[in-house]
């Protein structure tokens, strides 16, 4: 209400509140029209897949950055494989038979001894998408409306010190310095922060 949060309706039931944190992921644009609030994110999917179990043979994740693509084994055998994000907006966890043909054909380059392998399971996340491939975090233009979003294809390994920092902007209604370069305004001030190097296969 003017500018300002005073509550949040939840499939719970409501709570007043006056500060709100928004990290969803795939659903930022959904929750950031709930306010009114304008950022530059779009979501797109990113898909992954999953073999059947096979022996110990890959101790390491590996990563082509000319194929674009990644494969590791997890402890139960499986080749977890994945490739860069799918080059359209939208809003579903829908896979697709041209991502599984396309990576295998680039894993099979790789290491054609998979020829013979089964892939047991693909799916699609909803990634949200920042014109510079950086998070934004921090405070909005909305009074206690906070955001960390936008973080794209290479989220998990920045989580423990996302946490950290959004915690601390919470507290002091002020975001760390760490966390600057990644503030909704950047795209205003024309000051981005290009993050493209961050994830391992090439988008
Ligand atoms: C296939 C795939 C592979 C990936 N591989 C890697 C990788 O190897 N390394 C890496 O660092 N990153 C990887 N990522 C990216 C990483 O998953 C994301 O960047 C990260 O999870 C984003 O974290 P988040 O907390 O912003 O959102 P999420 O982890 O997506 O969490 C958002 C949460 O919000 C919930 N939510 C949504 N809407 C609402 C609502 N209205 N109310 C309440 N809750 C809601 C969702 O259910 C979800 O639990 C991968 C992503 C995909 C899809």
């Amino acid at each position: 209400k003017a500018n300002k949060v005073v509550g949040v309706q939840t499939s719970r039931g409501y709570i007043a509140t006056n500060q709100v944190l928004s990290a969803v992921a795939g659903f930022t644009p959904r929750i950031c029209k709930m306010v009114d609030l304008a950022t530059p994110i779009i979501i797109q999917p990113l898909q992954a897949c999953v073999t059947e179990p096979m022996k110990p043979w890959l101790d390491h994740i590996l990563v082509s950055g000319s194929l674009h693509v990644y494969v590791s084994q997890s402890s139960r055998g499986e080749l977890v494989m994945g490739a860069a994000l799918d080059p359209y907006e939208m809003h579903s966890t829908r896979s697709s038979l041209e991502f599984v043909e396309g990576l295998s054909s680039h894993i099979l380059d790789m290491f054609p001894f998979l020829s013979n392998v089964k892939i047991v399971r693909q799916w699609a996340g909803m990634a949200d998408m920042t014109p510079d491939f950086a998070p934004i975090m921090g405070k909005t233009p909305i009074e206690g409306f906070y955001l960390d979003a936008g973080w794209g294809t290479w989220g998990f390994k920045a989580t423990p010190i996302s946490g950290k920092s959004m915690a601390a902007t919470i507290a002091h209604d002020r975001a760390p310095d760490l966390i600057h370069s990644f503030r909704l305004s950047r795209f205003d001030e024309f000051e981005l922060t290009g993050e493209k190097g961050a994830a391992s296969v090439g988008h």
